[in-house]
């Protein structure tokens, strides 16, 4: 399967997603209509015509679903995912989603997980066509090195939902909905200093950062070596911030993520 980035405003990502055998597609959280439309355009112009059927909406923030009114009539899409939790705050929503429901775009199968924390909607797509490694899309709920505020649910919902996310197969490619990486990974390295995964991986954010590259994707296996919120029992990360030894991982997760709000 394709998996095209478009950058959208200030550093959100929305994605074209194409199954190579039937090209039909999907637009993953449009946050606004030009830069979506163009990045199809310009995709057809390389690789031929794709048929785009649907919508995939992680959440119902604006910076995500900005654009799902103008793409959908430009392109004629009248499948609109999102959790049902969000009917009535994704516009043109006409699928209402739950834990574990899935769907095809072509021949793609597109299973859905709902990851509370962010917002109370949240959910994450993952694709999945043997023999092609699998991919998710996390929107708000997990970046590349870090995770997303916690807006409607609480820490331990975030930390349940990370969980679930971090027992994907380790070679499954994360799409995220904001190139935070570099922020993220500083963060990383101010808890967790020793860990020399991050180093890496600040490194090669820096270097795709210069070329004008998106960070965009990780293995959720890489992810499990630097991102902090998945590494809640971390004794270097505990010791940082003075998260004591007998913290539940979701208060860990909390002061964490608590620490990281503050962080400059
Ligand atoms: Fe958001
Ligand atoms: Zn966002």
């Amino acid at each position: 399967m394709r998996v095209t980035p478009i950058a959208c405003l200030s550093d959100n990502y929305a994605y074209l997603l194409v199954c190579p055998e039937t090209k039909e597609a999907a637009i993953v959280d449009p946050s606004e209509p030009g830069p979506v439309l163009a990045a199809l355009e310009q995709h057809r112009g390389r690789n031929g015509d794709v048929k785009v059927v649907a919508i995939l909406d992680t959440h119902h923030h604006p910076d995500h679903v900005g654009g799902n009114e103008e793409v959908a009539k430009a392109l004629g899409i009248s499948r609109v995912y999102g959790h049902k939790s969000d009917k009535g705050r994704i516009p043109k929503q006409s699928e209402l989603l739950e834990e574990g429901a899935s769907f095809t775009i072509g021949s793609l199968l597109v299973r859905v997980l709902h990851i509370p924390g962010h917002t109370l909607g949240a959910v994450a797509y993952v694709v999945s066509r043997e023999p092609h490694v699998p991919v998710v899309f996390t929107g708000d709920t997990m970046f590349l090195g870090g995770c997303g505020r916690i807006f409607e649910g609480d820490p331990p919902m975030m930390h349940t939902s990370l969980q679930k996310l971090a027992k994907l197969d380790g070679r499954t490619q994360v799409y995220c909905g904001h190139e935070y990486t570099e922020s993220n990974l500083r963060f990383a390295a101010h808890v967790e200093p020793s860990n020399q995964a991050i180093v890496q991986a600040k490194a090669r954010a820096s270097e795709l950062r210069k070329a004008g590259k998106p960070t965009v994707p990780a293995t959720i296996a890489d992810e499990l070596t630097y991102n902090p919120f998945l590494r809640v029992t971390s004794p270097e990360i505990r010791k940082t911030l003075g998260i004591p030894e007998s913290a539940s991982p979701a208060d860990a997760l909390g002061a964490i993520r608590k620490a990281k709000d503050t962080f400059k």
